[in-house]
């Protein structure tokens, strides 16, 4: 039998190859893993983890200004961006350093080094020159902000704009900014610099912003956009970008012409595998650069194995994580195991929270079911004295014939957080019948999701034709 260096080398520090390094470990298996910057992946360094810090920042003032009518008073406030991204960076690097010791006390070596294939069980390190041998290899390479429009109307200028990766790391808060892209991160980022001051507007290609997401969510997140002050030019592009003095300059297709300190663009992540020589190991890329994989995450070589945001499957930490799980089940405990991707519950951080889990209206529609909705929208009671006009919008979509709760939408405060609680009645098979028989905590606002007793309205598939 060959004898390999080890029995799973793994490309990626990330969320999803630090979880399985570590379980893999834990099995007895000699585990090495190569990460070419720093522990902890987009997630901890420049993902969700700096991102929420950063939502959190921006929150302060809002609930400043509502304590008013609790009566209390602040006086002048001031915010410092070089001290929000020092202390950032230190909390960052505190986790990096916690991911480090963790994969290293599982007994895992790591090597901060670029590995690339050289054919399907040998990794070049490309640093130190070394070559490692290994007799499962798991591809977790995650991916990084696309940079190109890709269109026909922007042919230059992108080297101008900044992503969420130089986000994090600007040396001032810029006052004006103009982010291109309607996703999760162009929404976020929109609320983040808002909510700290700058002006923003939000350059999108579809009508809304998030495309995809439950349509009245869609609706009540444009609302609550326009109600703050965050403006969004619907159906537009850059058709130019470029320095104009000490500041950008932006032009769409719409007639916009903006001049402001910062561009960023949020359209999207390309999955990481330029530079990787899958060629060299007979590993099959999709369209979009992404890994194939078949439902155990197994690519097109029989040892090698891809998880996460490589695999362009569900671009999400703890979507990675479970698959990282899956594969070592499958490849060490003799336990295939598939992924499940069926409700996954997921939030945007804007402010308010948008977060859902199982199907949106349309997607229900689609899928073939006929379905009883269920919504709700209120004035928090936090803002009752705090004065804004905000409202939390709530919605449960059901399947008619079975009374299963399809899925569960959540506009408004904490909407992440009782989302996640959710999740769990969904995957149980919750009914309608089973929210209705709980009963409420009061005074919450997640109360309202076990009191809807008023049908909104029904559809059937056949709704969709008309
Ligand atoms: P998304 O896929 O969410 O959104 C990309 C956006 O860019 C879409 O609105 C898309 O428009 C638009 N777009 C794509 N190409 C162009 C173009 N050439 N010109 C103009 N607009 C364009 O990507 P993100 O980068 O926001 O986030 C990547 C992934 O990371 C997300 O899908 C999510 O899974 C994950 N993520 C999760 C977060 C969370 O859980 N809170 C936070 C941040 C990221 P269109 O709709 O027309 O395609």
């Amino acid at each position: 039998m060959t004898q390999y260096d080890y029995d799973l080398f793994v490309i990626g520090g990330g969320s999803g190859g630090v979880r399985a390094s570590r379980m893999a470990a834990q099995t007895g298996a000699r585990v090495a893993l190569a990460e070419e910057w720093r522990m902890g992946g987009t997630c901890v360094i420049r993902g969700c983890i700096p991102k929420k810090l950063l939502v959190y920042a921006s929150q302060f003032m809002e609930n400043i200004m509502d304590s008013r009518g609790f009566g209390w008073d602040f006086g002048d406030c001031k915010f410092d961006w070089p001290t929000l991204i020092a202390n950032k960076d230190r909390e960052i690097a505190r986790l990096e350093g916690l991911y480090t010791a963790n994969v290293e006390k599982s007994g895992v070596t790591i090597f901060q080094d670029r590995a690339v294939f050289e054919d399907p069980h040998t990794l070049l390190l490309l640093n130190s020159g070394k070559r490692v041998t290994a007799d499962k290899i798991l591809v977790a390479t995650g991916n990084r902000p696309t940079r190109e429009m890709g269109t026909a109307h922007l042919v230059s200028g992108g080297e101008l704009c900044i992503t969420s990766d130089e986000a994090f790391h600007l040396k001032e808060l810029p006052p004006r900014i103009v982010i291109a892209g309607g996703g999760y991160i162009a929404v976020e980022f929109a609320h983040i610099f808002h909510g700290l001051g700058s002006e923003v507007t939000l350059v999108c290609r579809r009508d809304q912003p998030l495309f995809g997401f439950d349509q009245d969510m869609r609706d009540a997140l444009s609302d609550s956009m326009k109600q703050r002050g965050i403006r969004v030019l619907p159906h537009s592009q850059f058709t130019l970008v470029e320095k104009r003095g000490d500041c950008l300059h932006v032009e769409t297709d719409k007639g916009a012409a903006i001049d402001c300190d910062q561009i960023m663009l949020a359209i999207g992540r390309h999955p990481n595998t330029d530079a990787l020589h899958v060629d060299k190991a007979g590993i099959a890329l999709g369209k979009r650069g992404e890994i194939e994989v078949d439902a155990y995450s197994r690519t097109s070589a029989p040892n090698i194995y891809a998880v996460g945001d490589v695999t362009d499957r569900v671009q999400l930490t703890p979507v990675a994580i479970h698959e990282a799980m899956c594969f070592v089940e499958t490849a060490f405990k003799n336990n295939p195991t598939r992924p499940d991707h069926r409700h996954v519950p997921s939030a945007v951080f804007t402010t308010p929270e948008l977060a859902g889990v199982g199907l949106t209206e349309a997607k229900a529609l689609l899928a073939g079911h006929s379905i009883d909705v269920y919504k709700s929208t209120f004035k928090p009671l936090l803002h009752t004295l705090g004065g804004r006009p905000v409202r939390t919008y709530m919605k449960l979509i059901v399947d008619a014939k079975t009374d299963k709760v399809l899925g569960c939408h959540i506009f408004g405060d904490h909407a992440a957080e009782v989302i996640q609680i959710v999740a769990v009645c969904l995957k149980m098979g919750a009914t309608k019948a089973d929210f209705d028989g709980t009963i409420a905590l009061h005074p919450t606002a997640a109360e309202e999701l076990v009191t809807m007793r008023t049908k909104s309205y029904s559809r059937t598939p056949a709704d969709l034709q008309v």
